[in-house]
């Protein structure tokens, strides 16, 4: 028998589910190699010591100074606990306006079209004009920024869901590391 073999039986011999046949298999593995003996002799020590100890039962209060010692320690808070919410607020505030951004300048066709059609926002919506102006140079210049980036998976990809998904990843990004940082800091 091998020594790992040997070993395993041994757990079992701890275990008290090491069968007859076993133990005469560990037995004459034991007789001829002086490690396993060393081995063996270390395990039978600690089962004979746990088998004379006393079973000594928790004083009655052990739950209470327990968590007592836990409340008192010290637990170390971050000093930018408060600037790291913050700004996690601001990026959670910032990507639901970017993402409602860009569903606007999806569908700011659509959405101004109806709200002329209903003639009640006349004036807001020449309040508006200049806005969209400069949404749409925005929206313009962004797609061909990334339109320009990702030439080569345009064939997967169609150019705006490429310029979504550039965004979302970079934004799932930036919070992960927001998150592991705070998960780091507590
Ligand atoms: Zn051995």
């Amino acid at each position: 028998m091998e020594c790992e073999k040997a070993s395993a039986l041994m757990m079992q011999y701890m275990d008290k589910t090491l069968s007859e046949a076993d133990a005469a298999k560990l037995n004459s593995h034991i007789k001829g190699c002086p490690v396993c003996k060393e081995e063996f002799m270390v395990y039978d020590k600690i089962l004979r010591e746990f088998e004379t100890m006393e079973v000594i039962s928790a004083p009655d209060d052990f739950c209470d100074t327990v968590m007592e010692k836990i409340r008192a320690l010290d637990f170390k808070r971050p000093a930018s606990t408060v600037k790291d919410s913050m700004l996690c607020v601001i990026w959670g505030v910032f990507s639901v306006l970017l993402g409602l951004g860009l569903l606007a300048s999806m569908y700011k066709d659509t959405v101004i079209e109806y709200l002329a059609s209903t003639g009640r926002f006349d004036l807001f919506l020449k309040t508006l004009a200049p806005v969209t102006e400069y949404v749409n140079l925005f929206t313009e210049g962004l797609t061909n920024t990334f339109t320009s980036l990702s030439s080569g998976l345009s064939a997967l990809v169609s150019p705006v869901r490429l310029t979504l998904l550039v965004i979302f990843a970079v934004l799932a990004g930036i919070q992960y590391v927001i998150y592991k940082k705070n998960k780091a800091e507590i």
